[in-house]
């Protein structure tokens, strides 16, 4: 994850969720992603260390536990920038201009310079990040599916030229892979259309109150379909079944207004979230601890680390 500001409801359900019940069956690297936040946030970089901090704080707070898997920030691990190098040699152009990502960043991100070569490169050093552990498996949310697929490729390319170095890892999709914000975009910090882990319950409510609807339900009295609608996919996360069925044929019938569904939804998810919030609160007054855990965890990642750069530097007869 990129420590790019406060998570927001995104990263828990399409990634951070997983994560926590990852941790009980896989030996599990996660990492804050600061060199990636570099690539589109390099002009300002004050904020970063904060933003860091905040990040390992909201991991815990959600379940994350450092006995059980390794938390780490990327910049403290060079290896990685290393291989990130490597990898940039052996990768064609045109498979990067292809990332479906780069194209729809470029297009809907307008206040912010993705001109750079990092930006483009941004999916190579994501390959280095996630083959440096020999991982198997990537727990993601649907946007980086292809960059899980070009790592398979640059590894695959890795291994025929220098012999057999990487696994071929697959993407794990949580339940939830690609959550809608307010304007039914998928919902990104960069895009405004974000409910963030630090918004009060009343902007919480706020917010929602502004959230797109199904487009057919203009007034009142239209019947609509709770499939084409952004709340019922927040209702299927933060609803009882009893609510989310109710919604379904009172939406279908017009029995209920969108003003009523998403109130129902909010009160939901403001319930859900309080405990991580009040967890969130406790850790946030644990600065020392927090320091200890993401020095353990730079350890333990640059010993495998630095185990894979030397396989990989003896297969390119770079030692
Ligand atoms: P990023 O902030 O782009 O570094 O994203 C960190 C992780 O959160 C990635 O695995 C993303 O796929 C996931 N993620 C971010 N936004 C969403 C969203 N709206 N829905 C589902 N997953 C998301």
């Amino acid at each position: 994850m990129r420590p790019t500001g406060k998570l927001h409801l995104g990263h828990v359900v399409g990634a951070l969720k997983n994560w926590v019940e990852l941790q009980e069956r896989y030996r599990s690297f996660h990492f804050i992603a600061d060199w990636h936040a570099l690539t589109s946030d390099f002009a300002d970089t004050s904020e970063i260390d904060q933003f860091r901090t905040e990040m390992m704080i909201d991991w815990l707070a959600a379940g994350l536990d450092p006995q059980k898997s390794v938390l780490f920030v990327q910049s403290a691990v060079p290896e990685h920038a290393e291989l990130h190098l490597l990898f940039s040699m052996i990768t064609p152009l045109g498979w990067l201009e292809r990332v479906p990502t780069y194209k729809e960043q470029r297009d809907n991100v307008i206040d912010k310079d993705l001109g750079n070569y990092g930006f483009l490169g941004y999916p190579v050093l994501q390959a280095a990040d996630i083959l440096m552990y020999r991982a198997d498996a990537v727990p993601v949310g649907e946007d980086q599916v292809p960059h899980v697929e070009l790592t398979r490729e640059i590894g695959r390319r890795f291994n025929s030229l220098y012999g057999q170095v990487f696994p071929e890892p697959q993407a794990l999709l949580t339940p939830v892979p690609r959550l809608p914000g307010l304007d039914g975009r998928k919902m990104s910090k960069s895009y405004g259309n974000d409910i963030s882990l630090s918004d009060s319950p009343e902007t919480i409510h706020a917010k929602v109150r502004t959230m797109m609807t199904d487009p057919a339900r203009k007034r009142r009295h239209d019947p609509g379909n709770p499939e084409l609608c952004p709340v019922f996919s927040y209702h299927k996360i933060y609803s009882s079944r009893e609510t989310q069925a109710t919604v379904d044929r009172e939406c279908r019938t017009a029995g209920i207004g969108c003003v009523e569904c998403k109130k129902w939804m909010s009160d939901g998810l403001v319930r859900e979230l309080s405990p991580l919030l009040e967890r969130r609160r406790d850790y946030a007054g644990r600065r020392q601890e927090i320091g200890e855990i993401i020095e353990d965890g730079n350890r333990r990642a640059a010993q495998e680390a630095g185990e894979t750069m030397q396989a990989v530097r003896q297969a390119m007869k770079m030692t």
